[in-house]
């Protein structure tokens, strides 16, 4: 198995490439990211507080400036004490799909008192997403947290809509989460793709409490409401956001990202490398690596030799998850046993939603380029 000798990426990614020194694509891709929305210590900082002013200014004499939706994770919970530290009035959102570790709940409460920043909890129907996860369950798609991730966007847009609030600020940030192959999963804005899954392996109901969006009101929601990646303006380090979090809040590591969901879990350290060979880890870890914060050797090292789980905790997770999707120990093997489909098995809006991700990223581009020439002319 070849390599990256800069990540740790491998031929595990399907469509990994090499260059004549071993580089992969990922680190080529992460560094042309990196140079158009990554934290640049020369004109970050001023895009930073423009940001801040124009996100205050637009929420003078309203309830909000801005919504965060937390999910207990390191990124989320950073984000809102950035926030908050800054000076933002944040209407701050959590959205429970049902999978929410204690800690995860421990966490997000510590932090919403320590800042003095009311928690709203948006609560989904638990039998509609409860429904289509197991459909998903049954899809034979690698990507199990398509439903979790589409309702949490879904209800957070109208969220903000509803309270009359333009900027969401993302957790989502270059520094950290720099590498992901997009063979490993598919878009979680898929609306029409979601509803066919739901429809070919559901037992019965519908989708109506479930809060989605398809293409026609994305559209709406991208008009309207802007998101904003905040940690890409500053210098961003996963360690330091973590010792923060923890000196300043009492707030507790989950051993692993995404893990304040147990359901996320599971799905990461167990389904996806045991049906698709996928590990989340590399990409978590070569991210870090290529963002400066962990070194090839260390990071290596803690992907060969930590598990993220022991026996009896893999059993317990894998106990409660089926229990609670009314999935019996059989289905559980024959799901694991199916062949593997992709995206495309199931119908999709996979043109357009790239055709609007491309637009995004010219926009991103043209905007660069300004910021550029205004900093070479004022310098
Ligand atoms: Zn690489």
């Amino acid at each position: 198995m070849k390599r990256c000798t800069r990540c740790i990426m491998d031929e595990t990614d399907p469509y990994i490439v090499f260059d004549e020194n071993g580089v992969c694509n990922h680190c080529h891709d992460y560094d042309r990211k990196k140079n158009l929305v990554g934290y640049d210590a020369l004109t970050s900082p001023q895009r930073h507080e423009s940001i801040l002013r124009m996100i205050k200014k637009h929420g003078r004499n309203k309830e909000y400036d801005c919504i965060i939706g937390v999910s207990g994770g390191v990124d989320s919970c950073f984000l809102l004490h950035h926030a908050v530290s800054n000076g933002l009035n944040v209407l701050a959102v959590h959205v429970d799909a049902g999978w929410n570790s204690d800690i995860a709940v421990k966490n997000i409460h510590k932090l919403c008192k320590s800042l003095n920043v009311e928690l709203h909890t948006i609560v989904i129907d638990w039998p509609t997403i409860k429904e289509l996860q197991r459909a998903y369950m049954f899809s034979g798609l690698p990507n199990l947290d398509i439903p979790q991730d589409h309702v949490f966007l879904a209800a957070m847009y109208d969220y903000a809509l509803k309270n009359n609030v333009k900027y969401m600020l993302n957790g989502s940030n270059i520094a950290t989460e720099g590498i992901l192959p997009i063979s490993w999963g598919y878009s979680n804005t898929d609306y029409r793709s979601i509803k066919d899954v739901f429809k070919k392996h559901r037992r019965k109901g519908n989708l109506k409490k479930y809060p989605h969006f398809g293409l026609l009101k994305y559209m709406y929601y991208l008009k309207k409401i802007e998101r904003i990646n905040l940690l890409n303006y500053i210098n961003y380090s996963k360690k330091d956001a973590i010792n923060t979090l923890q000196s300043m809040y009492g707030w507790e590591y989950y051993g692993g990202k995404h893990f304040e969901s147990r359901f996320t879990k599971f799905f990461q350290s167990y389904y996806l490398p045991t049906k698709f060979n996928y590990d989340k880890r590399l990409a978590h870890l070569s991210s870090l690596i290529v963002g400066g914060e962990l070194n090839r050797e260390t990071a290596l090292n803690m992907y060969l030799n930590d598990s993220p789980y022991d026996n009896i905790s893999f059993i317990e997770d894998r106990d409660y998850i089926l229990k609670k999707l009314d999935i019996s120990l059989l289905e559980w093997e024959k799901i694991m046993g199916s062949p593997n489909k992709t995206e495309n098995d199931y119908k999709n809006n996979k043109k357009i939603l790239g055709f609007l991700q491309k637009i995004n990223w010219i926009r991103k581009k043209i905007i660069k380029r300004k910021e550029k020439s205004i900093n070479g002319e004022t310098a």
